[in-house]
């Protein structure tokens, strides 16, 4: 091995050997010159010839012996410093091949002319060479041909940067197979800078490459679906917007139509109260002169005047609902004993309808309610009505009123058929009325109801209905009892 070749520290302690070589002597020679020119002399002539005896003893013998000494003991030092730096070195190298040899990546080593020095077990799994077959052979066996000129262009820019990293390529194995791999090479340098060749990493990134390219696939799949839906949406949101304007068109003149079929209705019913007031008035006072009238004319005209009745109840009802949808309900709030109300109004009842069991279930001393009055006889004769209507003779009907947290709670129940659960959440509505057997027999317009629950939600309360088919029906209603509400004398209610 020439110099050229050896590690600095081996250059470094050869030369500090080198010059011990000279220093070493020529020092003790110099030091013993002088004692012998100048020292001796002197001790002889001024001293005993034993100490002159005992000091060059001393300065002959130990002079060599301590410079030797000091001068192994370096050497020693400086060779053992060698030894653990070679040791630690060998460790080193050995874990690295031990690293290189286990990678899952193909390590290899090129030489200048860019053949194949080592070849690593990741190198042989994946390209299916083994050492023996591979070794010496140039690089390029592994390039396919489509991807021949590309290593001229790796060799110009591992020339300028000494690195080439993250090249994305293809390999073939030695059974034909195309491998993506990501390339590595770096150009690798003795201590004295001279080139002694490069090392190639090649990691398989075959899997990643087909599955970064499903992705890209899926991710243009995705755009074009997400560019096509978001064209759709903004058709479909074009439709809805010409869909909206024509509802909006639509529903102005609808609710123009409306108020010109409320206005209509309102004035005919108008129209028709005196009219059917005077027949039947004339009516009764025909019935009154019952002695000048045959059964058959009594007959005729009680039916008349029933027919006439039903008339009126229903232009009295339609007026109501014209009013309450205009708003133009006027209320009288006022502070009553909702016992006697209901007192009375089951009196009446009583007085006409005797098939029915009339039981009026109320504490004498119950708290005043906040309502109007007359509106309030107008729902519970409403509610009285329909029990009567809707139950059989010999039942019971009854109503019941109880004060329940802050608000008395008036309910009428009766005993008859009962309410479908359909049914009964339709009831309330603008002239509902249920399909059924009887319901040709029992008159009604299906207003009774949609009256009786805006005129109790305008005065703070509230209506509702339980049912049972074949045990029958209780509705009740709520009103804000006297001391829990600001008083308030009229007010206007506005139904929508
Ligand atoms: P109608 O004038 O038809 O009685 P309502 O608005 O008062 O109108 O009632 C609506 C419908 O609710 C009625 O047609 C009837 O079918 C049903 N209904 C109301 N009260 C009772 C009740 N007490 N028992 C059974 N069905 C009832």
């Amino acid at each position: 091995m020439t110099n050229l070749t050896r590690p600095p520290e081996y250059e470094r302690l050869d030369a500090t050997l080198a010059r011990l070589q000279v220093v070493l002597p020529i020092g003790i020679l110099v030091a013993v010159g002088i004692y012998a020119g100048v020292f001796q002399v002197w001790l002889i002539d001024h001293t005993d010839p034993w100490l002159t005896f005992i000091l060059e003893f001393l300065i002959f013998g130990l002079v060599g012996a301590v410079a030797v000494w000091m001068a192994l003991g370096w050497i020693r030092r400086l060779v053992d410093e060698n030894i653990e730096r070679d040791r630690q070195a060998r460790t080193q190298e050995r874990l690295l091949a031990t690293i290189s040899a286990n990678s899952a990546d193909a390590i290899t080593l090129l030489d200048n002319d860019g053949c194949i020095k080592s070849w690593n077990r990741g190198a042989e799994l994946l390209f299916g060479y083994t050492p023996p077959e591979i070794l010496g052979k140039h690089f390029s066996l592994l390039v396919p041909q489509e991807h021949s000129t590309e290593l001229d262009h790796i060799d110009q820019v591992l020339e300028e940067n000494g690195f080439v990293r993250g090249w994305i390529t293809q390999r073939l194995t030695r059974d034909g197979r195309m491998l993506t791999v990501e390339l590595t090479r770096t150009l690798l340098r003795d201590e004295n800078g001279a080139l002694i060749g490069s090392s190639a990493i090649l990691r398989d990134v075959t899997e990643r490459e087909k599955n970064a390219l499903a992705v890209r696939e899926m991710n243009r799949q995705l755009e074009t679906l997400v560019a096509q839906r978001t064209r759709e949406l903004a058709e479909s949101n074009r439709e809805l917007r010409r869909r909206q304007h024509e509802l909006e068109k639509a529903n102005v003149e609808l609710k123009q139509l409306d108020e010109l079929k409320s206005e209509f209705v309102s004035l005919v019913s108008h129209e028709l109260r005196a009219p059917l007031a005077n027949i039947s008035g004339s009516l009764e006072l025909l019935l009154s002169d019952a002695n000048n009238l045959t059964t058959n004319q009594r007959d005729l005209l009680s039916l008349a005047n029933d027919q006439v009745e039903r008339l009126a109840r229903l232009v009295r009802g339609i007026l109501n609902v014209s009013r309450i949808e205009a708003g133009q309900t006027l209320l009288q709030m006022q502070a009553f004993d909702i016992t006697a109300t209901v007192e009375r109004i089951c009196a009446q009842w009583q007085r006409c309808d005797t098939e029915h069991l009339w039981i009026v279930d109320a504490p004498g001393n119950l708290p005043s309610v906040w309502a109007d009055r007359d509106r309030i006889e107008e729902v519970l004769t409403n509610l009285m009505e329909n029990a009567f209507k809707y139950s059989d003779p010999e039942t019971e009907i009854r109503v019941h009123c109880e004060p329940r947290d802050g608000e008395m709670v008036i309910s009428v129940s009766d005993q008859g058929k009962g309410i479908e659960s359909e049914d009964l959440r339709l009831i309330f509505d603008k002239f509902y009325r249920v399909e059924r057997d009887d319901a040709r027999r029992t008159y009604g317009y299906g207003l009774g109801l949609y009256i009786s629950i805006k005129l109790v939600e305008a005065m703070g309360g509230k209506l509702w209905a339980d049912s049972e088919m074949g045990k029958g029906s209780t509705f009740y209603f709520s009103l804000p009892l006297a001391g829990h509400t600001a008083p308030t004398y009229t007010s206007a209610m506005s139904v929508n």
